[in-house]
């Protein structure tokens, strides 16, 4: 193990290995700590008997031009596929039926997704005025859209993107470009016209229209050739565990201890980055600061589960001609969503069979991930056939249960943030990233990596190593 790197990453996820790599690639001498044998956190694939399980990220959205820089680096764009056109029909339930989610105008107001009432609210949005207080996703979504479109478009959107709860996430926390469109622009329908010629400006794409892609192999390709190719720089089976600012010694100004193999080690480092998730920051940092360390653990991480279970194509009746379908809070259901994994990209399950990932539990039913694998099966197969029309048993079945899946932007989010950021002010040299930070999806740990390596750098380039 390498005695004195100049930045250490602790975490190897996708969040910790996107920044090492931009790292590396300035010639910054930096090494990554991951305490498990496997690079990528939550990113991980498993292939079994021609089934390929996602068991955290089924796939990603473009939303950036890094993905195509990193992918170029990486010699990796022959192992990225695109999700056809079929990935744009989303499905919602509405009264026990399937409903494709409109992309269109005419679309729009043939769906009997909503009501005619519901539908023309809509046409009042322009008119709604700016909030004066922070306001949860549903507090805004009612103002703005009205009920309807929060109970069968929002909601189930909530569900599908954070497991979460829209009565208890902050818009401006969890979706700031949406709520940017209010402020900046006066409304969303005003916004998303004019914004959308300035992301053009910043070649960034909107959620909505950047393409759905994830890697012939399972996602999991995308932290393994990263680790690959940042080689001796990354260090499994290390968990860092107290983080200590040390002054004038070797002329560096973290210590980092930890534990490799049952040993315990001692690592030196001018700056630190920590890219894990927040509940496993805080005891990093509470030595340096006890106070932040405590608002860190407060950051809620439901539970959710993931069940991948493969059937005979012929044992489903209805066509899988979309991404798959998501369910909203009002229809009362044991499930969350299901995408239709073998209808996005190939691969996934073998000849004449069809694999399906439903997720149960986040903030909306924590307490059904408490359920048997065997009750899990039977809940999630059940509402199958009753959403679906899936008949006869499922061939193949894989769980993967997420104790603390995905950080909850909730009220009160952003003032967590403003502290890690003065956190940082405080102790030059600490970062703290990580997707309780700047966005959840997979583009937005990218895009935060490109910002964390940049700051680590600036930093290097105007710190003055002890006398
Ligand atoms: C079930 C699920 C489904 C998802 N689906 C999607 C999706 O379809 N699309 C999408 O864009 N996003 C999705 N996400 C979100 C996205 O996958 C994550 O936000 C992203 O992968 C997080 O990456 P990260 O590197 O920030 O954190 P993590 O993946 O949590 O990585 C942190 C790493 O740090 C290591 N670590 C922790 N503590 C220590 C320590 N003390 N010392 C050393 N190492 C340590 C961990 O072992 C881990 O490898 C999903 C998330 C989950 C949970």
């Amino acid at each position: 193990m390498k005695s004195r790197p100049s930045v250490l990453i602790i975490g190897g996820g996708i969040s910790g290995l996107a920044t090492a790599w931009w790292l590396h690639k300035a010639s910054v001498d930096v090494t990554v700590l991951e305490r498990d044998r496997h690079l990528g956190g939550t990113m991980q694939t498993v292939h079994d008997h021609g089934w390929l399980v996602e068991t955290g990220p089924n796939s990603a959205l473009e939303t950036t031009s890094l993905f195509k820089t990193l992918f170029n680096d990486l010699k990796l764009t022959d192992e990225v596929v695109y999700a056809g056109d079929v990935g744009n029909n989303r499905y919602i339930l509405r009264d026990g039926s399937l409903h494709a989610l409109p992309m269109t105008p005419p679309a729009f107001f043939k769906s009997k997704l909503w009501t005619l009432p519901g539908k023309l609210r809509l046409l009042k949005e322009p008119f709604v005025g700016r909030a004066d207080a922070e306001e949860t996703v549903a507090q805004f979504v009612e103002r703005r859209l009205g009920r309807e479109f929060l109970d069968y478009a929002i909601n189930p959107f909530v569900a599908g993107v954070y497991a979460g709860n829209p009565e208890q996430l902050s818009v401006r926390a969890a979706f700031p470009k949406l709520y940017a469109l209010e402020e900046e622009y006066g409304g969303l329908i005003k916004g998303q016209i004019l914004g959308s010629r300035e992301r053009k400006k910043r070649a960034e794409q909107s959620k909505d229209r950047a393409r759905m892609f994830a890697f012939k192999s399972g996602m999991q390709t995308f932290p393994e050739t990263l680790g690959d190719a940042l080689g001796t720089n990354v260090i499994t089976g290390s968990t860092a565990e107290r983080i200590r600012r040390i002054g004038k010694r070797d002329r560096k100004t973290y210590e980092i201890k930890g534990m490799r193999k049952g040993r315990p080690f001692k690592l030196l480092a001018d700056a630190v980055i920590t890219a894990i998730p927040s509940y496993l920051t805080a005891p990093l940092i509470a030595p340096l600061d006890n106070v932040v360390a405590e608002s860190l653990k407060n950051i809620y991480y439901p539970p959710v589960v993931e069940v991948f279970l493969g059937f005979k194509t012929s044992d489903i009746r209805m066509p899988l001609d979309g991404f798959g379908f998501l369910v909203p809070a009002k229809e009362h259901r044991k499930i969350l969503g299901t995408i239709w994994s073998s209808s996005l990209f190939p691969g996934r399950a073998p000849q004449g069979f069809a694999a399906l990932t439903t997720f149960v539990g986040g903030s909306r039913q924590p307490e059904l991930t408490e359920e048997s694998d065997e009750r899990i099966v039977g809940i999630v197969s059940e509402e199958l056939s009753s959403i679906m029309g899936v008949s006869g048993k499922p061939v193949f079945r894989r769980i993967a249960r997420w104790q603390h899946a995905i950080p909850q932007y909730n009220l009160g989010h952003l003032s967590i943030i403003e502290q890690v950021e003065r956190f940082e002010q405080r102790h030059p040299g600490m970062f703290v990233s990580g997707n309780f930070r700047g966005g959840i999806s997979v583009g937005d740990c990218i895009i935060n990596s490109d910002k964390t390596a940049r700051r680590v750098q600036n930093f290097l380039e105007n710190h003055q190593p002890f006398d």
